[in-house]
């Protein structure tokens, strides 16, 4: 991918110009009001609304919306959307998840440069259903030591190291999602830090649960994995659109991953077997069932596995 730095920083300066943002962020909202009234209906909590102001979005609230200072004075992004700055959990939305049943628009560029494609390689495992289990995310084929950079400005939330996810970057965005970028050899940010689109956040690598150098990357809405294919072309390395809407089908396949399943022990059947059969743990199912691992499992028991 040839990178046109001194495009990027213009653009980049042209973006303390506070001006632009809002106009076209008037007229995202504009086209978002004028959608059919029962996303506004369904949703409480869309920006839109945030401060029980009725009316008309004005200049204050748009900015409200792309950044906000928390309880200890901290400029933290989207901040009145999640209510929270986590930087040890990686899944601290627990309550948070609209469970489905949320909507909202994304401004997500307002220029060419606002996104940076993380790392432009060839996607090798995609978005959705996984002989066993789900998989949230997208795998892009780097080899180790290749940078990988953040996708939209934002702010590090987490930057460690994790068990499944390796060095692991997550970033919230001024747009309202938050971004993971998995398996990472070095981590080269710290949580807290502010970043532009395009800032080297990590190099690729093959850390935690993980069989080869790839770049598992997330797009998540409120802690629920969206489908970055719906936002993001991955051959053309670019944006699909300069919005998204987020609608109750977006949380589809996270909704269905919640939903329990069950499996009938059959003859020779066991619990790391079963485990392994539906991408989950024997400690999962353990808790899952109430029983423990040394428990002897019957063959005609019904377990739930998630
Ligand atoms: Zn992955």
């Amino acid at each position: 991918m040839v990178i046109n730095n001194e495009v990027c920083i213009f653009a980049a300066m042209e973006k303390q110009v506070p001006n632009r943002t809002f106009l076209a962020c008037i007229l995202a909202l504009g086209i978002f009001i004028f959608l059919p009234g029962r996303f506004l209906a369904q949703t409480p909590e869309t920006h839109i609304e945030a401060d029980g102001d009725q009316g008309g979005p004005d200049e204050e609230e748009l900015f409200l919306f792309s950044a906000y200072h928390d309880s200890m004075g901290r400029l933290v992004p989207s901040y009145e959307l999640y209510g929270l700055w986590d930087t040890l959990n990686i899944h601290p939305y627990k309550n948070l998840a609209a469970k489905g049943k949320d909507s909202a628009l994304i401004c997500l560029a307002y220029d060419h440069c606002d996104y940076f494609h993380p790392f432009a390689g060839i996607v090798t495992s995609d978005y959705g259903h996984r002989r066993s289990g789900y998989h949230f995310g997208i795998d892009i084929d780097l080899e180790t030591g290749d940078t990988v950079r953040v996708a939209f400005d934002g702010k590090v939330r987490i930057a460690k190291r994790s068990k499944t996810y390796g060095n692991v970057v997550i970033v919230r965005h001024n747009n309202g999602l938050e971004t993971t970028y998995a398996h990472l050899s070095k981590l080269m940010v710290k949580a807290d830090q502010n970043l532009e689109a395009g800032d080297v956040l990590g190099l690729g690598g093959n850390t935690g649960r993980s069989t080869g150098s790839h770049l598992h990357f997330e797009v998540r809405y409120k802690g629920i994995p969206l489908d970055p294919n719906e936002i993001i072309d991955f051959k053309q390395f670019a944006l699909k659109d300069n919005h998204y809407v987020i609608q109750p089908k977006s949380f589809n396949l996270y909704s269905e991953s919640k939903k329990a399943r069950y499996h009938t022990v059959k003859k020779g059947d066991t619990l790391s077997g079963i485990a392994k059969r539906y991408g989950t743990s024997v400690n999962k199912i353990c808790k899952l069932n109430k029983i423990s691992s040394k428990t002897i499992i019957k063959p005609g028991k019904k377990l739930r596995v998630s």
